[in-house]
């Protein structure tokens, strides 16, 4: 049975297989690689994922949720047209889609894969991440770290020279940094380190605050709708400037009219807060490493690394310009892939090797006396060890006939236990005995997936074992059984028709934006459109689906232009011939 390699991402993920001796991507039913991240509630409770559902965000805010996977591991609960997830649900419904688009692509059903997630994520967004897979009915086979599948894509597919590189993984809601040596056919990823928020879409955010701030409105007193519009025109402005000199975004409430103006260099002013974080993740994971030595080459990846304002900010820092990867948003995947035929034996891949480290330190809290009231962090295994890492250290009573030993788990880089991220706790009984008499043994193994296990053995025998999660966000089996039939029931959007819901989603989300006649326009065509995919015809929605595509893109470039360049005197004949060709046969088969 095939394994496959997902690369889940905030913004976009992607599923590539191993065959043939080469890396394949997956498409997706619209026969694009990407699909958007992001999930909606339809009014009957099917669930979109992918480019449609991104769409209703600005359409319908409400029902939608995009940019989840910076919630994984938390708490936090998403409510969706009335119905509550959470971050693990949600990105479950993402892995669903694509596990339909690969058995669709791959004719049989897929079981298992290789996942990566950010080098930074912590135990609990790991533990996470594994959990969603489970509410997919998918076995995960390996987590990766996204940075490490980049540098083994890089080894692979540029065949160079022995070296030592710097990946710089800077997506739409994570950066990663890491250090590669490449040494013959093995891959050693020297250090990692990263920020799991920051990233395009904190670019965004700063341009919609800007925006706000220009125009004397208040972020939060605008309406959902108007607000989703406003994040999403942020983003196509700042995409645009990689191949214009400005861009401009228009936000309408009411009669009034907002805008503004992008530039390269307002993009490079609004972007100098976020620059300044991911400079100080480079210096770190330069800091960080063992062995000294020089960079050979520094490679960009992800959806932001192709801003020519972040080369622009990189070239000054490192004193020249670094390569962005060849596909930047598509190589965490195939490095997933590559990974997937790894786990599988492939013949022609079996003498790659590819080492990691842990991004944090682990350890547990320990008290220096008795009544010290600020534990301290033991450390038990440092950041940037190997994995797997394993280590064992013996701690003693503080006082005479000490029931128990407890361990509170803490992953960090904090001195005092509280700074850090509590994982979980063990207790052990000891028997009775003077203070400093009795012990127990703490191990803890950080395995090739980044999660960690840890056991506790007393001096009196007492024995405990357990795989570390966070207690409140832990799952019984009962609970994880109730959530994955929960998840089965959700019924996705039907096979063959993501392509006209997309078309149709667009046409709502531009009625939302637009005012005046080309929301008239707009109105009329999403009507027309409706009715088309409601004849069930599929003859007859492929024969129209082009042509109300070509008008949904024209009203869509309409919408983005500049009212002063373009569209200023008003062409009596444009409106009549915008509906020539559709209008007739409407008529005839109404
Ligand atoms: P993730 O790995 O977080 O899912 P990606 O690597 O696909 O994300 O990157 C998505 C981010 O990249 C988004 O914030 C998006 O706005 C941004 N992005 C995509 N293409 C470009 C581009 N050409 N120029 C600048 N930013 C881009
Ligand atoms: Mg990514």
């Amino acid at each position: 049975m095939a394994i496959i390699g997902i690369d889940l991402g905030t913004t976009n993920s992607l599923a590539c297989i191993y065959r043939g001796g080469r890396v394949e991507r997956i498409p997706n039913e619209l026969g694009e690689y990407k699909t958007s991240s992001a999930v909606s509630v339809l009014g009957d409770g099917t669930v979109l994922v992918g480019a449609a559902a991104k769409e209703r965000l600005v359409s319908h805010p409400e029902a939608t949720a995009a940019s989840f996977k910076i919630w994984m591991g938390t708490e936090k609960a998403l409510t969706l047209g009335g119905r509550v997830f959470k971050p693990e649900e949600l990105s479950a419904l993402v892995l669903r889609q694509l596990l339909e688009d690969a058995r669709r692509y791959l004719g049989e059903a897929v079981e298992e894969a290789v996942i990566s997630v950010p080098a930074y994520f912590n135990d609990d967004q790991r533990c996470a991440t594994k959990l969603a897979a489970q509410l997919a009915g998918l076995n995960v086979k390996r987590l990766i770290n996204e940075p490490s599948a980049a540098a083994l894509y890089h080894r692979y597919s540029t065949q160079t020279g022995d070296c030592q590189l710097m990946i710089v993984d800077f997506g739409g809601g994570t950066l990663d940094v890491s250090i590669v040596e490449c040494f013959e056919n093995i891959i050693e990823i020297t250090a990692i380190a990263g920020d799991n928020h920051l990233g395009g879409d904190d670019i965004d955010r700063a341009i919609a605050a800007h925006f706000c701030q220009e125009n004397g409105l208040t972020e939060e007193r605008l309406d959902p709708t108007l607000r989703a519009s406003l994040y999403r025109q942020a983003e196509t402005a700042k995409i645009a400037l990689s191949s214009a000199p400005a861009a401009s975004i228009f936000l309408q409430q009411g009669e009034k009219r907002y805008s503004l103006v992008l530039t390269s260099g307002l993009l490079r002013q609004l972007c100098a807060p976020v620059f300044q974080k991911v400079r100080k993740v480079i210096t770190r994971a330069m800091k960080d490493r063992e062995r000294g030595g020089r960079i050979h080459d520094v490679i960009l990846v992800g959806g932001s690394a192709q801003l020519p304002v972040f080369g622009d900010f990189l070239e000054e820092l490192f004193g020249r310009r670094p390569h962005v990867a060849a596909a930047p948003d598509e190589i965490v995947a195939l490095g997933v892939g590559l990974c997937a035929g790894i786990k599988e034996r492939a013949e022609d891949l079996q003498d790659l090797v590819m080492t990691d480290v842990c991004p944090f330190s682990l350890g547990v809290s320990t008290c220096s006396y008795v009544g010290d009231k600020t534990p301290h962090m033991a450390v038990l295994i440092p950041r940037s060890s190997m994995l797997p890492a394993s280590h064992q250290e013996r701690f003693v009573t503080l006082q005479d006939n000490q029931q128990g030993l407890r361990f509170e788990i803490y992953q960090g880089e904090g001195y005092f236990a509280s700074e850090n991220l509590k994982l979980g706790e063990v207790v052990v009984r000891v028997p009775p005995g003077p203070a400093g008499e009795q012990s127990a043994l703490v191990t803890f193994t950080y395995d090739i997936d980044g999660i960690l296990h840890v056991s506790a053995k007393s001096s009196g025998g007492d024995y405990r074992d357990r795989l570390i999660l966070n207690p409140k966000l832990r799952l019984t089996d009962e609970g994880k059984a109730r959530a994955m039939e929960r998840i089965r029931q959700i019924q996705l959007a039907a096979q063959g028709t993501q392509r006209n819901q997309l078309l149709l989603e667009r046409g709502l989300r531009l009625y939302e934006q637009t005012t005046g006649r080309l929301r008239n326009l707009t109105g009329q065509l999403v009507g027309y459109w409706k009715w088309v995919m409601s004849q069930g015809g599929l003859i007859e929605q492929q024969r129209n689906y082009e042509r109300v595509k070509e008008q949904m893109d024209w009203l869509e470039a309409q919408a983005e232009a500049d009212p002063l360049e373009e569209d200023f005197w008003y062409d009596e004949g444009e409106d009549k011939a915008f509906f020539e060709g559709l209008e007739g046969e409407e008529e005839d088969e109404l």
